[in-house]
């Protein structure tokens, strides 16, 4: 009887260790998936706008958060296999939040051996000194930071400067353009910086931010908390994340379609005079498919429809 037991026992034992190697075997699988994935997202967003080039040195703008983490790691391995050569300094500016871990930068910078630079700028102290109590601090802070950025990347002789948004930022950006600026504006995945000397680069620009969160789980990267400084968020960017989020939910492959419309403008068919002479248009006796097809509607791939399975069977009767 007892031999009995200690045979269950050990096939027990037997099985779970099979399935918890197999669980194993799956996570690997998929972070390996994962790592493929960030890797081709980000190779393919530079060679479509061009983003690196032989000789550039890129300033890598780390803020401690998930998404610049992600940036400075892949594009690190993309550095290893690219065709060209060009240069990555991380950089770093400790504004002196109160609480900020300044060591913890440095440390991972320094473990990982890439050319690094910390610059320690108090501009808390002159953000707090100038907007009231209660106010929202970021538009301030970020114009100084920006300023800063320019200067460190001229010290370092820098000619571009990666920063870590993503697809859903970029998204985000849109829909805040469109509801509260009146403008079809999204964020640029390569732009000249406002003072017209460097290259402003978004090496993420295809990456969803879920798979973001999933490599910096994985690396488990030393995530610097971004709400040291006690600044309120910006209340309409979580409202259209929230937005975003619970559409994707609803439609799952919404965010990647809006994604490509970013992609795919049309200008004729918008209302810009600016990218499109309307005053000008004659007819021209040439059939275009894109012309304008006067009642049709437009027609689109027709959604995933629900599963029938559970569904009562049923009976189709011909009249
Ligand atoms: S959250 Fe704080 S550190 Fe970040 S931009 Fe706003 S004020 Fe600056």
């Amino acid at each position: 009887m007892s031999a009995v037991w200690v045979e269950d026992e050990a096939a027990e034992a037997a099985e779970a260790a099979a399935a918890n190697r197999n669980k194993e075997l799956k996570i690997e699988r998929e972070t390996h998936k994962l790592e493929k994935r960030l890797c081709r997202q980000m190779g393919q967003a530079i060679m479509d706008f061009n983003m690196i080039e032989e000789g550039d040195r890129v300033m890598v703008c780390m803020s401690g958060g998930k998404d610049s983490y992600g940036m400075l790691d892949i594009l690190l391995k993309m550095q290893q296999r690219a065709p060209i050569n060009f240069e990555i300094v991380a950089v770093n500016l400790d504004q002196k939040q109160p609480g900020f871990p300044d060591h913890i930068l440095p440390e991972y910078l320094a473990k990982l051996g890439v050319e690094f630079h910390i610059e320690t700028q108090d501009t808390y102290s002159i953000v707090k000194k100038n907007i009231p109590e209660g106010k929202t601090m970021c538009s301030l802070c970020s114009r100084l930071r920006r300023g800063i950025l320019y200067n460190v990347a001229r010290k370092l002789k820098c000619n571009k400067l990666a920063l870590g948004h993503h697809r859903d930022d970029m998204l985000q950006t849109f829909f805040l353009n469109m509801f509260f600026g009146g403008k079809l504006k999204g964020m640029p995945p390569k732009l000249t910086s406002d003072n017209g000397e460097f290259v402003v680069i978004r090496p993420l620009a295809y990456v969803a931010e879920k798979d973001l969160i999933r490599w910096a789980a994985h690396r488990q990267f030393p995530i610097i908390p971004c709400s040291l400084c006690g600044s309120q968020t910006n209340l309409q960017r979580v409202q259209i994340g929230n937005m975003l989020r619970d559409w994707e939910k609803q439609y799952p492959g919404r965010a990647e379609t809006m994604f490509t419309a970013l992609q795919n403008v049309v200008p004729s068919h918008l209302m810009d005079h600016s990218k499109h002479d309307f005053k000008a248009i004659r007819p021209t006796g040439v059939e275009d498919e894109n012309g304008d097809k006067a009642f049709d509607e437009e027609e689109f791939p027709a959604p995933a429809l629900p599963s029938l399975s559970g569904l009562p069977s049923v009976q189709v009767v011909t009249l």
